[in-house]
């Protein structure tokens, strides 16, 4: 596996690997998990190249936010990104990304980064777009993979790879969950032991959601009402949001006639976490 940390050596690394190769991308913010490495055995699977990016990316943290904190171990990530079957893995610092007077941002605008984590992380989304397109012009690739776990920034991405015409295609990957449920996030390493075992109610209030929604409930307020009691039954957990809204759009709805997406974050003091399901 190659290592690139700045940009000539990443485009030495993508030369040296054959230009005329179809490439998967997966972008990444490193301590990778079995999250990570579904999507890059996904990527590996479908494409001659498969290259990851690592990069905590400042412009998606508002000040105040955990980028200090985020975890990091690019030692044991390079490891699991070479035997997961990476060809190429760029980690660059971040003044590579943005040189010194860089003020250009990529932004979709409307409800669609306005809802759920938009609300409390409003500068958030202007981040993850303006990045993931420096790194799609960088990189190139065929196919860029993302998790289904932060299902609005899959839809904010296909929205802006749809609206800027950029020659990518999307794919979206399952959530990988650890046994008991709780989604893999390189956050969960912030929660304490009790956190850890609150922290299950994300997984299990969207599931008791989905059981209601199967038995034939097709309001949205009572689904709703069923995730906020659940979660705070927990002790420890703060409603960042609980929501359903339309699958595609993020639109908001009443009643559940075409596939939808319920969504939950969950603040346990340090560690934010996100879940969702689809209803369908
Ligand atoms: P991150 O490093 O958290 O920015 O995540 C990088 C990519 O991995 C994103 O596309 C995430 O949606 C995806 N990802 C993170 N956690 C999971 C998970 N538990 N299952 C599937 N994909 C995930």
């Amino acid at each position: 596996m190659k290592i690139a940390k700045t940009i000539t050596e990443l485009k030495t690394g993508l030369e040296e690997l054959g230009r005329d190769k179809t490439i998967g991308f997966v972008p990444t913010m490193g301590y990778l998990h079995d999250g990570h490495l579904s999507l890059i055995n996904k990527a590996q699977g479908q494409n001659d190249v498969t290259v990851v990016s690592i990069f905590v990316n400042p412009t998606q943290f508002a000040p105040g936010e955990d980028l200090d904190a985020y975890p990091r171990d690019f030692d044991r990530d390079s490891q699991l990104a070479e035997a997961a079957g990476t060809d190429l893995l760029f980690f660059p610092d971040p003044a590579e990304i943005y040189p010194a007077g860089a003020s250009t941002f990529v932004e979709v605008e409307g409800e669609i980064t306005r809802k759920l984590c938009g609300q409390s992380r409003p500068t958030h989304f202007k981040g993850v777009t303006t990045v993931v397109n420096i790194l799609f012009n960088l990189i190139q690739p065929t196919r860029a993979y993302f998790g289904q776990k932060d299902a609005q920034q899959v839809a904010v991405i296909k929205k802006m790879v749809r609206d800027l015409h950029l020659p990518v295609q999307i794919a979206v990957c399952p959530i990988v969950r650890e046994a008991d449920g709780l989604a893999l996030s390189s956050r969960n390493v912030f929660l304490s032991p009790e956190q850890r075992s609150e922290a299950l109610v994300l997984s299990q209030s969207l599931a008791a959601a989905k059981a209601l929604y199967e038995s034939g409930e097709r309001s949205v307020k009572v689904l709703k009402d069923q995730l906020v009691s659940q979660i705070n039954t927990m002790p420890l957990a703060i409603i960042d949001y609980a929501d359903i809204l339309d699958f595609e759009t993020l639109a908001d709805i009443e009643t559940i006639t075409a596939p939808a997406l319920a969504a939950v974050a969950v603040r346990f003091e340090k560690a934010r976490l996100l879940d969702n399901i689809i209803l369908d």
